[in-house]
């Protein structure tokens, strides 16, 4: 339902929390963040972000992060079935909004190579999938890019690597992502009303695009791997 991700100097998680926040009036019935400082630390509960703000302890310390709020459409609402969703060996780390159409097809394969599903969701085969092409990738960006070539369905993803912690990606195919432009420092969303109280300067992603975003800045790649060019918007917005 709604993503947010962060990558600066600042702490993330009082960043994706308030920008979850702001996403609220979507309608969802979990909420979670991870952020990457050494490993992943990550908390999600069903309920509402004031809750998941409860949830969050004051060490939880990281200066990148992603944020979710599920709407769920596969598995009940449940502590487990919150994004984000991670890799068995805690390396990788998705939110997601869609459906992925062929997650039964690909869990079952999955599994057979040896996956442990912690979840319900369709989603959470899309951090087992990145697990397995990072490990042969040069780059995060080129492991996203891989393991969506094997999905059917819609997705607006945001995707962290403990091992890469200067980088996030996102992805787009029917579910909208919008990028922030910061000083030094880089935002995305499903909305643009998460980014709006830090950075005015936009990116909306077309669908099959692919962005990674840096503390200094972005880069957006079309589906075959093509950097693409995209100037930035300055969005009116009443706060
Ligand atoms: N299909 C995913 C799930 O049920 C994502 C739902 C959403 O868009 O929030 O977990």
């Amino acid at each position: 339902c709604g993503i947010v991700a962060y990558i600066g100097s600042k702490d993330a998680a009082p960043i994706l929390l308030e920008g979850l926040q702001r996403l609220e009036y979507r309608g969802y019935d979990s909420a979670g963040v991870v952020v990457a400082n050494k490993g992943l630390k990550m908390r999600k509960v069903k309920g509402r972000v004031a809750d998941l703000a409860a949830a969050v302890p004051a060490r939880f310390k990281g200066t990148v992060g992603i944020g979710h709020t599920r709407w769920a459409t596969h598995g009940v609402p449940s502590d487990e079935n919150a994004h984000p969703h991670l890799s068995n060996d805690e390396r990788i780390a998705v939110v997601h909004n869609g459906v992925i159409e062929n997650a039964d097809e690909l869990r079952a394969k999955l599994e057979a190579d040896g996956a442990v599903f912690l979840s319900e969701t369709d989603t959470e085969v899309l951090a087992h999938l990145i697990a397995r092409t990072v490990k042969e990738a040069d780059s995060l960006e080129e492991a996203v890019r891989t393991a969506l070539k094997r999905v059917v369905g819609t997705y607006g993803i945001a995707v962290l690597d403990s091992e890469r912690p200067g980088e996030v990606v996102v992805a787009r195919n029917g579910s909208p992502i919008v990028l922030g432009i910061g000083e030094k420092e880089m935002f995305a969303a499903s909305d643009v009303a998460a980014l709006v109280r830090y950075t005015r300067q936009v990116v909306h992603l077309e669908d099959g695009e692919l962005a990674v975003l840096k503390a200094d800045g972005f880069h957006t790649f079309a589906s075959d791997a093509r950097e693409t060019a995209k100037e930035p918007l300055t969005v009116d917005w009443e706060t």
